[in-house]
């Protein structure tokens, strides 16, 4: 058995998703195919989210647009406008939703909405397929996928997943399963989410549970490039890496696939393969157990929207374990995941990714200890197997706040 990720942009407009149905074609395997929302889908769920919860009446207007989307897409795929009514059904239900009254739980409410993505995508992707012939089962992925309360960033009940997951895709009369990237829901059945591009991780967690034998995420580039082409012009791509290799590269900001996806698959040690949807045939990245090192090329990641906090404590003493374990408290409360760190005799620097919304409260609880210094706005570059001339290229003409280097990896924080 095989597992399949289609990410929003293979499935963005209805010649992408026709497209996927070629690619299912190649593989006579039995398999499950993991679907994200389409294109954009989850950006604008989001603003749907956040005027609902703030109680702006424009919801509806942001409402329209992501059913008016859906919708584009039905009547492409269908030749003609279509009213199917298992999505009907689901865009009444959102709608119920944004008419009824709201919890006092923003991160609650952002699951009970955001999650329509995905359900729509599959129902719509299932459907079609089915009326083409390619036969497939829908599953809600919520019916097995267990996971905490900790809305938008859930956390899966492993055992209880398996158990149930097992029930579900038996293959006993399905060759094809199509279900949700990213969704969850808690044991009282309340939708959760697994974390933004948390796609991917759903792939691995059901290949996890069922024992694929591989997984196979398809993407718009032909594998793991040793850069983003997007701003590098340059770039190479990676035939294969460990999978120890590919969580490095992920946690530093990789944005090819999401860094919690490799653990659930070293646990198994089942391959990851990172694929083109545009060009099927070509072998793509390969991440697995590897006996040897590898040789690579310069791997440059960069992360933008990066914030640092720098800490001094207001009584000169040295950071002390003490200070630094409170410290560590209040970002995990803020939910802020610390990226880099950086200590001084007497002061201690702390590089995140910038939160969306300020962090006045949790800068004026550190000045209770610390003197703090915030910046904004800035670039976290790491470079795994940098040489100097790369790195040199790289800070050439800029502000280096904060610079790190090991014997593999280079990060430098730069304006
Ligand atoms: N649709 C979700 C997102 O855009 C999950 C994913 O695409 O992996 O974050
Ligand atoms: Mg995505």
């Amino acid at each position: 058995m095989k597992v399949f990720k289609f990410g929003g942009a293979s499935v963005s407009s209805a010649d992408a998703v026709r497209n996927s149905v070629n690619i299912l074609k190649m593989y006579p395997d039995n398999k499950v195919l993991v679907i994200s929302a389409m294109g954009k889908t989850t950006n604008a769920l989001e603003i749907v989210a956040r005027r609902y919860f703030s109680g702006d009446t424009e919801v509806w207007a942001a409402f329209e647009e992501v059913k008016a989307y859906h919708d584009q897409i039905i009547t492409e795929l269908w030749g003609n406008p279509n009213e199917l009514p298992e999505v009907k059904k689901m865009f009444t239900e959102l709608g119920n939703r944004i008419k009824g009254e709201r919890s006092l739980n923003f991160d609650y409410e952002y699951d009970q909405i955001v999650a329509f993505g995905e359900l729509l995508s599959t129902q719509i992707i299932s459907l079609y397929f089915n009326s083409i012939g390619l036969k497939n089962q829908w599953v809600d992925v919520r019916t097995c996928l267990k996971t905490d309360d900790v809305f938008r960033e859930a956390n899966i009940e492993w055992e209880l997943s398996e158990r149930l997951a097992k029930r579900v895709f038996t293959f006993e009369s399905e060759d094809l399963y199509i279900t949700q990237g990213f969704v969850g829901a808690t044991l009282t059945n309340q939708t959760t989410t697994l974390g933004r591009e948390g796609s991917d991780y759903t792939a691995a967690i059901l290949a996890n549970l069922l024992d694929a034998e591989d997984v196979s995420i398809w993407k718009n580039v032909p594998g793991i490039l040793n850069a983003d082409p997007d701003f590098f012009a340059q770039t190479q791509k990676i035939g294969e890496l460990s999978y120890k290799e590919a969580i490095e590269l992920s946690y530093s900001g990789a944005k090819v696939i999401h860094p919690k996806t490799i653990k659930p698959l070293q646990n198994k040690n089942i391959p990851l393969l990172v694929k083109s949807f545009v060009d099927p045939q070509e072998p793509g990245t390969i991440i697995h157990s590897l006996a040897h090192r590898l040789d690579l090329v310069p791997v440059i990641i960069v992360k933008n929207n990066m914030a640092l906090i720098t800490l001094s404590p207001n009584d000169f003493s040295f950071i002390s374990i003490g200070n630094v374990s409170d410290m560590f408290g209040l970002f995990a409360r803020f939910r802020l995941k610390v990226g880099l760190l950086q200590q001084s005799a007497i002061d201690l620097s702390l590089v995140f990714d910038e939160p969306e919304q300020g962090i006045d409260e949790l800068i004026s609880k550190l000045q209770e200890k610390f003197e703090v210094k915030y910046n904004t706005g800035l670039d976290l570059v790491t470079v795994r197997y940098y040489t100097p001339e790369v790195v040199a290229q790289l800070t050439n003409g800029r502000t280096v706040y904060v610079e790190q280097k090991s014997r593999r990896t280079a990060r430098m924080l730069m304006k």
